[in-house]
């Protein structure tokens, strides 16, 4: 049996990987600036990470949902502690797609309405709420046509009441910062008028914090920026390290009931002693004060590469945009100097996403190689 060919693929074939170093099959060793999509949190192969799901699989690894699973109870209360949202209940299961599919469901059932509001550029995974770029309409149209979502422009909170006032919409779902999109964000304004619109209407607000979350911007969650409280957030990438999970939080007032959500595989216990490890350093070796700092020092630098136009982001959820198209000098970075970075749907963004362990000394050794490939042989 053959692959499903629907990525093209680098030549490289990764091996091994601790921290920000990723080795391939012939030994090279490569400066991870992108981990794997943001998935990577507190780097690769962390010990304390290794130990506890080698310690958890030799006792049990999967039963269903059907009995008591204390992990999960643990699982909830360190998130709630370390993301301030202590009072939200958590759902789980396995993926960004799948948290956003229950995000949605959950806004439909306690609204009782079906519509969803979403934005230009946003990416939810391949989900119901899929994507808005119009140059991707041939992946999505199916599903935009099938269900019932109204994408609208960034930062225009007139439209969005415009749509709310009609009476049928069920949520708005929104990334705090663009991550596939190329991150963009909201302003404060936005998103403040943006929740009180929701309270407003009636309307659930989701924020999907699938790759924005787990400390990636220098807070726990990125919309903590603009002191709004979402009514369901979503969460996976780095929540798991690699481990697949994913989640929701979602606000106390919107009440269970038995059968309204189901999964087999979300929460089992692997995946719970993943998730409860990455917590776990992530508290202890304060990542979340490095991705801020690391992040910052990472900007204050950015002016020393040639050719970058803008510097986009926060914390370790940055972009460097170039007025060219980035997918030549991906792949220098990666062939000469055995480096991983990652695009995005707007072509010219180059997209940064390392562990949050990622120290000073491998920013410069980054922002040098950059500097290496941009002046030997500029891309225009
Ligand atoms: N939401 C956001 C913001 C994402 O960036 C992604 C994936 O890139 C998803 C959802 C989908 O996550 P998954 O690929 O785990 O289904």
């Amino acid at each position: 049996m053959k692959l499903f060919d629907v990525y093209p693929l680098y030549d490289v074939e990764p091996v091994k990987a601790y921290d920000a170093t990723v080795i391939d099959k012939n030994g090279i060793e490569y400066l991870d600036m992108y981990g794997g999509h943001a998935v990577i949190s507190i780097g690769h192969s962390h010990p304390h990470y290794v130990r506890s799901i080698k310690e958890q699989i030799e006792k049990i690894g999967f039963y269903s949902n059907a009995v008591q699973n204390s992990l999960q109870t643990k699982l909830a209360k360190k998130l709630g502690a370390l993301s301030g949202y202590d009072d939200y209940q958590l759902f789980l299961c396995n993926s960004g797609a799948e948290a956003n599919e229950n995000a949605l469901k959950l806004a439909s059932f306690y609204t009782r309405k079906s519509r969803v509001v979403a934005f230009h550029n946003g990416f939810h995974g391949r989900t119901s709420a899929a994507v808005a770029a119009t140059d991707n309409a041939k992946i999505n149209a199916p599903l935009n046509t099938q269900q019932n979502v109204t994408f609208l422009p960034l930062n225009q909170i007139e439209l969005v009441r415009t749509e709310l006032e009609k009476g049928d919409v069920c949520a708005v779902i929104i990334e705090p910062i663009q991550g596939v999109g190329g991150l963009d964000e909201g302003t404060t304004s936005f998103f403040t008028t943006l929740e009180t619109l929701c309270h407003e209407f009636g309307v659930v607000l989701i924020a999907d914090e699938v790759q924005s979350g787990y400390g990636r911007s220098g807070k726990f969650f990125a919309h903590q920026y603009h002191e709004i409280t979402p009514d369901i957030i979503s969460i996976a990438k780095g929540m798991g390290n690699g481990f697949p999970i994913g989640g929701i939080l979602i606000a106390p007032h919107i009440k269970p009931d038995y059968g309204m959500l189901g999964t087999t595989f979300g929460g089992n216990h692997l995946a719970c002693v993943a998730a409860l490890s990455v917590l776990e350093v992530i508290e202890t070796e304060h990542l979340i004060d490095n991705a801020k700092i690391t992040g910052a020092y990472f900007e204050s630098k950015a002016h020393q590469i040639p050719g970058v136009q803008k510097v986009k982001g926060k914390g370790l959820m940055l972009g460097l945009e170039f007025d060219f198209e980035v997918s030549e000098l991906r792949k220098r970075l990666i062939y000469e100097e055995h480096i991983f970075t990652g695009g995005a749907m707007n072509k010219k963004l180059l997209r940064i996403l390392p562990p949050l362990t990622i120290s000073k000394k491998q920013i410069d050794q980054f922002i040098e190689a950059l500097q290496n490939v941009l002046v030997e042989k500029p891309m225009i």
